[in-house]
């Protein structure tokens, strides 16, 4: 059963949350272990690989014979695979170049005693049934992995690149090497994430969706010609020159569930250090610390080395893209939990390449730039910053809680988008996050909220990435709507709850893989109360939230006229005595207003919210409404006029589609009470909608 508590007391139980203090996981559970050797061969734009391969069986009751594997790359290798059939060859903006497939052969793969697994290897197609989807391959071995045992295996591959399109690929002499090598889907135990029965989650690559992959460690040797400048994850543990003139770059790295790398011999590398001390001063770790409830050590960060491999024609943001990662380690790490990794490699995708931008991958982000940024007033615009925030805000949603991106997409993007507007306005101000110039200054969440479509009701954020119709709607179910989801949240439970349970959230799952309910399940252990009536409705269900107001007046209650059956008789009231009466009371002062105000709930989603009234002369009042029933009507009988009424006063509700209907004046002036901005916003909404930008 639902459960609408009054809001005040919501947030009175909220700020008694108890400040929960658990400590940060210093380590995966290994269940992984990946030593690759990578060699490219420019000419071709082929990589020639070979990986040994370490699976430890999670399970504690299942023996495991099957093995199920990821092979990206080869959504590019034609017409006919699901990912090629679900984007049409267009994906964020990004048209796949003509003739640029890109593919993957497993060559050979074999147990560490020599049984050969070539012969068992069978795509399969867990998702849709497309046969002619290569993008999951099985192997079976010829004996199970018990409970708890591990089995290696002995793999060597060939990859080409595709263009570079989807994140990863090659554009001239520009290699971002991503989904580039044979990567083990997850086992999941009975239990684990709610399944009944364990077995592998492996899904095919879609258009729009991401990954979910295993933790452990990686080691790789990557061999490219001498004069190309590498960045990869992890750490560089080593580097050589080969007899051929090749180099080969060693790169390590623990607690992570994927690989990813870059080659450009045109790179501008730019260092920088991130200071746990200097970058962060003594009052703001006292700040946080008092805001988590934590000690001033549980909030201690560490230092990070900061590469960023810029582009020549960019050089002029060398600073701006070391300012946004160091804003990213500091916010993301102060308030979620220190960067547990030594290093960060910022990548600015060669001209040409914009499908390799904006993309994660842990210690290793892509960032999104042009030319035109170096010049104001481009340079105001921030979203250089932004997505490089954004991009390095997803080592804590996805790469650390590593959520199921495929299944649950919002986990990450969703989470990731509203700790990005947060940590814009504490990096750059509020408001100023996004555009800052010619007098506009626009935030990073106002943005959000713009794209918050009141026809947006067609589809569930709690949906598998792929299924969402059409699949354009994807960035709103998973990135923008669920941002409100959370800064809607906020509202109800104020700043210091929110940034607690938050804060307890990544605690609990760092390095782990949460699913919706476990989140869901925390709000409500957190805050003692049942939370279902609100994720129900906006994360499970389709429909929108708009309040308003209906109508609203105030008036003189005037002296009642007519004939009236009284105990001592019938007794009339002219007209001229009314009036005459209500001359004398308003001459007098004691006036009584009759103010009437009906609130209207027009979305199908029923929240509870205050509404405030300013009657002339006095403070204003609020009064809470549950939000169940369609429309609330307020009554008044006062000495004074209402001058102004106003639904959800501290617009906490963010899920609200239209702010500019909120408030009404009574008079002399009727137009919206709603400020200058919210009405902008409005106009930028429905801007945003009719051209289609989402
Ligand atoms: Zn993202």
């Amino acid at each position: 059963m639902r459960r609408v508590l009054p809001i005040a007391l919501l947030a009175l139980l909220a700020a008694a949350l108890p400040a929960a203090a658990q400590s940060l996981p210093e380590k995966s559970e290994h269940v992984v272990q990946y030593r690759i050797g990578v060699t490219l061969d420019p000419a071709t734009h082929q990589l020639a690989g070979k990986q040994t391969l370490t699976w430890r069986n999670p399970s504690t009751t299942d023996a495991v014979q099957e093995l199920q594997f990821h092979l990206y790359l080869n959504a590019f290798k034609n017409t006919k695979s699901t990912f090629m059939k679900e984007s049409g060859g267009q994906l964020r903006g990004d048209q796949m170049a003509k003739d640029g497939w890109g593919w993957i052969d497993v060559t050979s793969i074999t147990t560490a005693s020599g049984a050969d697994l070539k012969p068992s290897l069978t795509f399969i197609q867990p998702d849709d049934g497309n046969r002619d989807d290569q993008t999951v391959v099985k192997a079976t071995l010829p004996e199970p992995v018990p409970p708890g045992g591990s089995v290696t295996l002995e793999m060597a591959f060939t990859s080409k690149l595709p263009q570079v399109f989807a994140r990863t690929g090659y554009k001239d002499d520009f290699y971002l090497a991503g989904q580039w090598f044979p990567k083990l889907g997850v086992y999941e135990p009975a239990g684990m994430r709610g399944r009944e029965t364990g077995g592998w989650n492996c899904h095919q690559f879609h258009a729009t969706s991401e990954f979910y992959a295993d933790f452990g460690s990686y080691a790789v040797d990557i061999t490219v010609p001498g004069d190309y400048v590498l960045g990869a994850t992890g750490e560089r543990k080593g580097e050589r020159t080969n007899a051929d003139g090749t180099k080969t770059y060693t790169y390590e790295q623990a607690d992570i569930h994927d690989f990813a790398w870059t080659a450009d011999p045109d790179f501008v590398v730019v260092k920088a250090k991130f200071s746990a001390t200097q970058d962060v001063t003594p009052a703001e770790y006292e700040r946080v610390a008092k805001l988590l409830g934590r000690s001033l050590d549980q909030v201690k960060l560490s230092d990070v080395d900061i590469t960023v491999l810029l582009q020549p024609a960019h050089r002029p943001q060398a600073q701006r893209h070391v300012d946004a990662a160091k804003a990213g380690l500091k916010w993301y790490g102060l308030w979620y939990g220190r960067y547990p990794y030594r290093t960060l490699t910022v990548v600015d995708p060669a001209p040409g390449a914009f499908g390799a931008g904006g993309m994660e991958y842990p210690t290793f982000i892509t960032a999104g730039s042009a030319w035109l940024f170096n010049y104001w007033p481009f340079d105001r615009i921030r979203s250089v910053e932004m997505v490089t925030v954004h991009e390095f805000g997803h080592q804590y949603w996805y790469g650390m809680v590593a959520n199921n991106e495929f299944e649950e997409a919002w986990l990450d993007e969703g989470f990731n988008t509203w700790s990005t507007s947060k940590a814009m306005v504490a990096a750059y101000g509020a408001d100023a996050t996004m555009v800052e110039f010619l007098g506009l200054r626009l935030g990073d969440r106002d943005m959000n909220r713009a794209s918050n479509d009141p026809a947006g009701r067609y589809n569930r954020i709690l949906a598998k990435s792929w299924e969402y119709t059409p699949t354009g709607v994807y960035g709103f179910y998973s990135y923008y709507k669920p941002s409100l989801v959370l800064s809607t949240l906020e509202g109800y439970l104020g700043e210091q709850a929110m940034a607690r349970l938050m804060r307890t959230y990544h605690e609990r799952w760092r390095f782990r893989h949460p699913r919706s309910e476990d989140f869901f399940a925390l709000v409500n252990e957190v805050t003692g109360q049942d939370w279902s009536w609100y994720f129900d409705q906006v994360v499970r269900g389709t429909d929108i939230v708009d309040y308003d107001i209906g109508s609203a007046r105030t008036r003189p209650k005037n002296t009642a006229q007519g004939v009236f059956d009284e105990a001592s008789g019938r007794k009339t009231v002219s007209s001229e005595d009314a009036g005459k009466q209500d001359a004398d009371i308003e001459k007098a002062k004691r006036q009584i207003f009759e103010s009437i105000v009906v609130v209207r709930r027009s979305g199908g989603v029923q929240l509870p919210v205050e509404v405030a009234f300013k009657f002339e002369g006095k403070a204003v009042e609020r009064q809470s409404w549950d939000g169940r029933e369609p429309t609330k009507t307020f009554r008044f009988e006062r000495p004074e006029k209402l001058e102004w009424v106003d639904v959800d006063p501290d617009r906490k509700i963010a899920l609200d589609v239209n702010w500019v209907n909120n408030g009404r004046r009574i008079e002399p002036d009727r137009r919206p009470a709603a400020s200058w901005t919210a009405r902008w916003l409005f106009l930028l909404q429905n801007i945003i909608t009719t051209l289609g930008l989402l």
